[in-house]
């Protein structure tokens, strides 16, 4: 258990924490954990839990930290995160970090990564992105996935999220500021933070976090 790597990705939504996350997580070999996309799919799969949330990820708030906080335990005793974890959209609350800390135990958080964008740049690529509703891969509004409906990749649905329309993202920015940003000092007081410029290319952004990981001896 002590090689575990936990790796917490911060940064407001548009940000690249999907698709920089998605990169890691086969460069690693750890899963990737997104608590959105877990969401996503109870609601696509009209779960009891799906049906509970539907609303609130429409309107871009958070989801109670109970139900959170219970879905990464459970994700955490399945055998393909014993070697540890990328952690995308959770902890978004001081509540869910301390939580984080408890479900983890003594072999906790070994780097927060902070993708760092500015609101402009955010609201322009959370409204043109378009997302593949089966596998999560990431268009543009412009590319011909977006335009035909069918993803590429696995031939699922390719939809805007009612949570990248403009008044759910001007919430959800707020929603970020408010709750999440704290986090920041939280894992910078425990000297984890490594800061990353998101506003440059993905594969640019890719670069400076593994080298930045390879500096703490990941990867
Ligand atoms: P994301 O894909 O990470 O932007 O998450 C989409 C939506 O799922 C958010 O706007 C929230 O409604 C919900 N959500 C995802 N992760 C969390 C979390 N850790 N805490 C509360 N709500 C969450």
């Amino acid at each position: 258990m002590s090689a575990r790597v936990i790796i917490v990705v911060l940064g407001k939504q548009g940000a690249g924490k999907g698709t920089q996350c998605k990169r890691l997580a086969a460069h690693l070999a750890i899963p990737h954990v997104s608590t959105g996309d877990m969401l996503r799919a109870a609601v696509r799969d009209a779960t009891p839990t799906g049906l509970e949330v539907s609303s609130i990820l429409a309107a871009g708030q958070l989801v109670s930290d109970d139900l959170v906080n219970r879905l990464v335990r459970e994700r955490f005793t399945a055998d393909d995160a014993r070697g540890g974890a990328l952690l995308d959209g959770f902890p978004r609350t001081l509540a869910q970090a301390e939580a984080l800390d408890e479900i983890l135990g003594d072999d906790g958080v070994k780097i927060c990564i902070n993708l760092d964008v500015t609101n402009s740049l955010v609201t322009e690529r959370l409204s043109s992105r378009r997302v593949c509703q089966e596998c999560g891969n990431i268009y543009r509004d412009s590319d011909i996935e977006a335009i035909s409906g069918t993803c590429s990749n696995c031939g699922g649905d390719v939809i805007q999220r009612d949570d990248d329309l403009p008044a759910a993202i001007l919430q959800r920015l707020e929603v970020y500021e408010r709750d999440t940003a704290p986090l920041l000092s939280f894992y910078e007081g425990r000297g984890l933070v490594v800061r990353v410029d998101g506003d440059q290319e993905p594969d640019a952004v890719t670069a400076q976090i593994l080298a930045l990981l390879a500096q703490r001896g990941v990867g």
